[in-house]
């Protein structure tokens, strides 16, 4: 779009800028995950992999249950090794009221279904870079706050600075080394007050501040494999955990 909505010919063909709205693009990716699904799904019966849906707990440190929504009787499985790979959901601040229509992280905001005329992505990680190019791209005013001192530090100081330059020439106003204070939700809109005083007002807050690893309720502490305050369980050079037949792949 970006492209396009830049190059004068393709312009002047069209007579206006390209428009999408977000629900637009969300209808675009569910076509992308349906596939996605489908493609996995093959590999798995192609292999004879099976597969149990449900949440899954160590009942000790060779058996797991599976419980489903609709089952009232758990599966029980039993093997030598263990891989978990439990992914991970949006680290959620107490003081920050997420039932708030105008506020989202990353996962709520998959089923936002509107556009916003400005946004404020509070993180700017891999998450709050994407957003903020995306909905910039959509024509929205975006102001993308970053905790830090640089983007995306752990890249290479060039790669990061040609990030934030061509982010800031598509027109994101990013703001280093701030935190937040306080979030004020108002019927059309959401305030953010910042340490260093300031105050920011948009249409939509997408907090894109870190993710906690899903590892709560798998019955981890009883084996001894206890997870950090962010849900994220330790492991050495191979992905073992404590107990050395059970992994943990990072997410
Ligand atoms: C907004 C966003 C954008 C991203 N963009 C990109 C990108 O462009 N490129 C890229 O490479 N990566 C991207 N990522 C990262 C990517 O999504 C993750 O790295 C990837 O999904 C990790 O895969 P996973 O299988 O480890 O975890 P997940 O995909 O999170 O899958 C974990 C699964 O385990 C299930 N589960 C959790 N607990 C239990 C339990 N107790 N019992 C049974 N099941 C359980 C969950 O329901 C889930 O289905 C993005 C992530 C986010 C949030």
């Amino acid at each position: 779009m970006l492209e396009f909505n830049t190059s004068p010919a393709f312009r002047s063909a069209l007579g206006h800028a390209l428009k999408l709205s977000y629900p637009d693009l969300l209808r675009s990716a569910e076509s992308v995950i349906a596939r996605q699904t489908a493609m996995r799904r093959d590999f798995y019966e192609r292999n004879r992999v099976r597969l149990y849906h449900g949440h899954a707990k160590f009942l000790d440190a060779h058996t797991l249950e599976v419980r489903s929504g609709q089952k009232t009787e758990p599966t029980i499985l039993t093997a030598d090794a263990f891989v978990i790979a439990c992914g991970s959901h949006p680290f959620r601040p107490r003081d920050i009221d997420f039932n708030h229509p105008h506020l989202f992280d990353s996962d709520t905001l998959l089923s936002m279904s509107t556009t916003p005329r400005s946004i404020l992505i509070y993180g700017a990680g891999v998450i709050g870079c994407e957003y903020a190019s995306i909905f910039r791209n959509m024509g929205c005013k975006v102001d993308l706050v970053d905790t830090r001192a640089q983007l995306l530090s752990f890249l290479d100081d060039e790669i990061a600075h040609a990030l934030s330059y061509h982010l800031r020439d598509q027109g994101v106003m990013i703001r280093h080394n701030e935190e937040y204070e306080a979030v004020e939700g108002l019927p059309d809109g959401v305030v953010m007050s910042f340490k260093s005083g300031k105050r920011i007002k948009a249409d939509v807050l997408l907090w894109a501040n870190g993710r906690t690893g899903n590892t709560a309720n798998m019955g981890l502490e009883d084996l001894g494999v206890v997870p950090n305050s962010r849900g994220q369980i330790k492991v050495d050079e191979n992905y073992r955990t404590a107990l050395p037949h059970i992994y943990a792949v990072a997410t």
